[in-house]
């Protein structure tokens, strides 16, 4: 069993309930890694409980830790384009990030944070299978394929994933923070990733 790096005791996140709205509300006092003291509030994800097709991001940022919702900054305005790009909605979608807690001035999540954090990332999988994962940039797609290898080389191909007892494919996507400092080429990519995407969920749906 996953255990609190601190006490060795169950991570919270285990023991949480049985319900997306059950592991949210223990989510939303954790103090298990050193961004608590920093984080206005707990952004732990939003969307729909059974949703399809999940975002994983790297972490909260200054307009998501005050709002309490992934990706409502301009990296979020442009995710939420490219989710309509596809013909689906923010509300048809489920958004969540690696690191629930905002990283003080936005620098990077670190390891620690990231191991103290994953569990909760695990249960929202395992709760709500979505049959499709994009990850965001290179945090996402590290952690979720337990790969070394960089976004760059990865975008846009098709991986099987399995974690926490569940499976989907996982398509693995520039992060649209990266694509607003880069533009034109990056935008391009974007947009085709999207597309691999959509048709990754139209197969199967029968
Ligand atoms: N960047 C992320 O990775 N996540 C957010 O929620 C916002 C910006």
């Amino acid at each position: 069993m996953t255990s609190d790096p601190l006490t060795e005791s169950p991570h919270p996140a285990t023991t949480a309930g049985a319900t997306l709205s059950e592991v949210a509300a223990a989510a939303s006092s954790c103090a298990l890694c050193k961004l608590a003291p920093s984080r206005t509030q707990v952004v732990f994800g939003v969307g729909r409980a059974d949703a399809q097709l999940m975002f994983v991001g790297e972490g909260p940022g200054e307009q998501e830790d005050l709002k309490g919702e992934p990706f409502v900054g301009r990296a979020g305005q442009l995710l939420t384009q490219l989710i309509e790009g596809i013909g689906l909605t923010r509300a048809d979608v489920y958004i969540a990030n690696v690191v629930k807690c905002r990283p003080p001035g936005n620098r990077d999540p670190q390891p620690d944070e990231i191991d103290a954090c994953a569990p909760w990332l695990d249960r929202q999988l395992e709760l709500i299978r979505p049959r499709v994962i994009v990850t965001l940039g290179n945090f996402a797609t590290k952690l979720l394929l337990q790969t070394k290898d960089g976004i760059t080389k990865l975008r846009g191909q098709e991986f099987a994933f399995t974690r926490a007892g569940h499976s989907a494919v996982l398509i693995p996507t520039l992060h649209p923070s990266a694509v607003l400092r880069s533009g034109g080429r990056a935008l391009a990519e974007s947009r085709a990733d999207f597309v691999h995407v959509k048709r990754a969920l139209v197969r199967g749906t029968g």
